[in-house]
């Protein structure tokens, strides 16, 4: 059988992967996971199997392993435009040498999130929840990625010890009620590997929620099979947030993915980062975000770019992601439309921004528009005591 390159989207035109000896590549392989994985894209030489390089890109992935690995699944190159350097796929992986300029106000660490780190592995930035980074492996290395200084080192699971260390903090820690399952890529691992994380996380009895963040289904989407669903809905109430950037991800394999996941119970949500010249225009979002619902993934957060060294070249400038919120409300419902958030240089947390709506506000009285740009005018009630007297003293 020869590879399936071309078999579900017209636009994906990817010539023979010689590297891959494209005759010795079964439909089986394919569709196995662990084959994707071992057979990621890094080198110059694996990539032009696929696309025509550039020379910004050629000199970008002879850079890129002391800035930030390369790695691609051979199934999300196929969805790579060979002759477009503008390609949205293309782009979101395949380095240029500009990631070697530090731009003003860019850090190595942007969130803080290293200065939030009671215990390794744990970012405990907001009282309720914990981020939980439980290895450094992903199925794509993502140039905008901001959390580049981690990810990607070793390609490694975090070793037990450091896990239970992990762990025994969140045991120990009441107020943690939401843990959050992140790194790298969560769903990378081992179906027993994460079935012993997962497991240990919801036998706490404190935490209510647990939540996978994943780029799985939109890189590596084979490996969303039927072991992994049976596992994860024994562990509810468990959501996972995805992160799909542009309509060109959601492909068959991915729409097959986030179904099977739904069907196990598991609500799913999508975080965006916006990308100039990949997703920086409404028309792309809205697009995307239709495909999104369609496929039963509720847009959750779309993210101004975190200001990581070696990105100044894909973020957008803040007012592009405050229009596009503009363009999305009225136009697509309310479940389509994310929250607009820039994550607070330093650690301050998300920071939701967005077009403002309330013009004036006085004498109980506000004057809003809508997003026609019809003024309103909304009178507050006589009666201004909020108190509920029936929960007192509960
Ligand atoms: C984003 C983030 C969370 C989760 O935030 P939600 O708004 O609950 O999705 C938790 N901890 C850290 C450190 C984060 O960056
Ligand atoms: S999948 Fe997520 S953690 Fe991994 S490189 Fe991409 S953005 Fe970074």
């Amino acid at each position: 059988m020869s590879l399936p390159l071309h078999r579900s989207a017209s636009d994906r035109a990817a010539p023979a992967p010689k590297g891959l000896k494209r005759d010795q590549v079964t439909a089986a392989e394919w569709s196995d996971w662990h084959w994707q994985l071992r057979h990621r894209l890094t080198r110059a030489e694996d990539l032009e199997a696929f696309v025509t390089l550039t020379e910004e890109e050629r000199r970008g992935v002879a850079l890129a392993p002391d800035l930030f690995r390369v790695g691609i699944t051979p199934y999300y190159a196929s969805l790579m435009d060979p002759a477009r350097a503008d390609c949205p796929v293309r782009m979101q992986v395949i380095p240029l040498a500009r990631e070697e300029r530090i731009a003003r106000g860019e850090y190595v660490d942007p969130l803080g999130e290293d200065g939030l780190s009671p215990v390794p592995s744990i970012v405990h930035r907001y009282p309720d929840r914990v981020l939980l980074l439980a290895l450094d492996r992903c199925a794509v290395y993502c140039r905008h990625c901001n959390r580049r200084r981690l990810v990607g080192q070793d390609d490694g699971v975090i070793s037990v010890p450091q896990l239970e260390t992990a762990l025994d903090y969140i045991r120990g820690t009441p107020q943690i009620r939401d843990v959050l399952i992140s790194g790298g890529d969560p769903l990378t691992l081992s179906t027993d590997k994460l079935e012993w994380i997962v497991s240990s996380v919801r036998a706490v009895e404190h935490v209510d929620i647990v939540r996978i963040g994943t780029r799985v289904p939109v890189a590596l989407p084979m490996r969303v099979d039927d072991e992994l669903c049976a596992m994860l809905r024994k562990y509810h109430p468990l959501y996972i947030n995805t992160h799909f950037n542009h309509p060109k991800e959601v492909t068959p394999e991915a729409i097959e993915a986030c179904t099977r996941l739904a069907d196990a119970g598991i609500p799913l949500g999508n975080q965006t980062v916006l990308l100039r010249g990949i997703n920086s225009e409404a028309a792309i979002i809205e697009r995307l975000n239709r495909l999104l619902l369609k496929m039963r993934v509720k847009p959750y957060y779309l993210f101004q770019g975190d200001p990581v060294q070696g990105t100044d070249h894909l973020r957008t400038p803040v007012g592009a992601g405050i229009e596009i919120m503009e363009r999305l409300r009225g136009r697509i419902t309310g479940m389509g439309i994310p929250q607009l958030v820039i994550d607070a240089p330093g650690g301050g947390g998300k920071i939701p921004i967005g077009p403002n709506y309330l013009m004036a506000w006085g004498n109980e009285q506000l004057t809003l528009r809508n997003y026609e740009n019809k003024v309103v005018t909304y009178v507050e009630p006589a009666e201004r005591d909020c108190r509920c007297t029936y929960d007192q003293g509960c």
